[in-house]
């Protein structure tokens, strides 16, 4: 697709349904409690789906890489258990992502587990993350995440989610730093990676992207990306930046937010509409992205969204009916282009964290990890969420937002548990 129709391919932004994966913060991270969840060693359930989908899923070249990836891969914040490696490998899926922080520290626990049970290592590609206070950390972090995932090296290692509030300003240039390149020099060097990289949904974003580009020694990106973003410019030039220097490109978030408006997606479903199969392929529709990050904690939504990689040719009709529903649903999620309400707040406001937290809580279904990250923002930020005027951002807010309102439910849901 030409960058000219890509960008023509919708006129919107974001959604509900199955997938991506949810972020962590430090704070969230690293329960070095080793303790196994046994549920990853559990008899596939004798109701467990039949396997009625045949095939392998699609491939391509994770950039500069080199390494043939399938279009679809596993998020990890959910039991990657025996059942669901299993019928991943007889898909295709043979990429996991999982990072320092998921289910607590236990994803990479049972992941590397199951893999080793099931002698599929070798045959894995394996990504996870840290969150680095700055980047030399990671020549010390790594080992954890070796020891934790039963195995000898990484295939990509990521800075996790750059430019969330936890990160210092200056972050947004590590991907062309000294300090960041010699890490990545150094791992390799020690075979304990093959690649390296970071994942961001933060404002930040099109500035990591080119500068990524600039540096020239990142392997991987995963990003924020879904048929809500297809159309900002600036990200998209950001994105042609990074392709050109050959940067493999990973898409997370895909849906584009879970956020509570069923009534609206009913009203599309009932012409026939699958929004989480269509959100996937608007993604796939952009050639310049190698695979999807998908969260899939059901086997029912692996089925589902393997089912849309081996046919990922979005139709009109779809393409017609997911631009309503942007369109339709676009001032109900918040979008983390938080460089644009963020300077009309109080510089302890976190508005674009916040938001996601909220939509955790909501459409993740994921309660009591919502909670847990907000309380891990500084006390005087919680505190000030209620005391503010978002009228200002409200008006710079170019989806409309009432933000005002969604930081009051914010506070309501997350912060009466701390
Ligand atoms: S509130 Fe509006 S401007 Fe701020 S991050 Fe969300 S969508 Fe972007």
């Amino acid at each position: 697709m030409s960058d000219c129709s890509r960008r023509n391919f919708l006129k919107g932004s974001a959604l509900l349904g199955a997938a991506t994966v949810i972020g962590c913060n430090a704070g969230g991270s690293a329960n070095n409690n080793a303790d196994l969840d046994t549920r990853a060693f559990a008899t596939p359930p004798k109701d467990a789906p039949t396997n009625i989908l045949k095939g392998q899923i699609p491939t391509k070249i994770l950039g500069k890489t080199g390494e043939k990836v399938p279009i679809l891969a596993h998020g990890g914040m959910y039991d990657l258990n025996n059942v669901m490696v299993g019928r991943a490998f007889e898909l295709g899926i043979n990429y996991f992502d999982t990072a320092d922080c998921y289910l607590g520290g236990q994803s990479e626990i049972i992941l590397g587990r199951v893999l080793e049970k099931q002698g599929k290592r070798k045959e894995s590609f394996i990504v996870s993350k840290d969150h680095p206070h700055q980047p030399s950390d990671m020549l010390r972090t790594i080992d954890t995440r070796l020891e934790k995932l039963r195995t000898d090296y990484l295939d990509l290692y990521y800075i996790h989610q750059l430019g969330d509030g936890e990160y210092p300003k200056e972050c947004v240039n590590w991907p062309k730093s000294k300090e960041f390149r010699e890490v990545g020099e150094q791992l390799k060097k020690q075979k304990k990676i093959r690649f390296i990289g970071f994942s961001c949904h933060a404002g930040i974003l099109p500035q990591a992207l080119e500068a990524a580009a600039e540096g020239g020694f990142i392997d991987v990106i995963m990003f924020r990306y879904n048929f809500r973003s297809v159309n900002s410019d600036e990200l998209n030039k950001a994105i042609d930046k990074a392709k050109k220097a050959n940067i493999g490109l990973v898409a997370m978030k895909t849906q584009g937010g879970r956020v509570s408006f069923k009534d609206k997606a009913d009203a599309f479903k009932s012409k026939g509409f699958n929004d989480a199969q269509s959100a996937l392929k608007a993604v796939w529709a952009d050639e310049r992205i190698d695979t999807i990050v998908s969260h899939m904690p059901t086997l029912q939504i692996v089925q589902e969204n393997a089912m849309a990689a081996m046919q990922n040719q979005i139709s009109e009709a779809e393409q017609k009916l997911l631009q309503e529903y942007a369109q339709a649903t676009n001032h109900l999620v918040c979008h983390g282009c938080d460089h644009i309400c963020s300077p009309h707040v109080p510089q302890e406001i976190r508005i674009g964290d916040t938001l996601r937290y909220l939509m955790y809580h909501d459409n993740y279904n994921e309660q009591v990890w919502a909670r847990e990250l907000y309380s891990q923002m500084p006390a005087q930020t919680r505190l000030a969420i209620l005391q503010t005027d978002y009228s200002r951002a409200e008006e710079a807010c170019p989806h409309k937002l009432e933000i005002g309102k969604m930081m009051a439910q914010a506070a309501l849901k997350l912060g009466n548990h701390i």
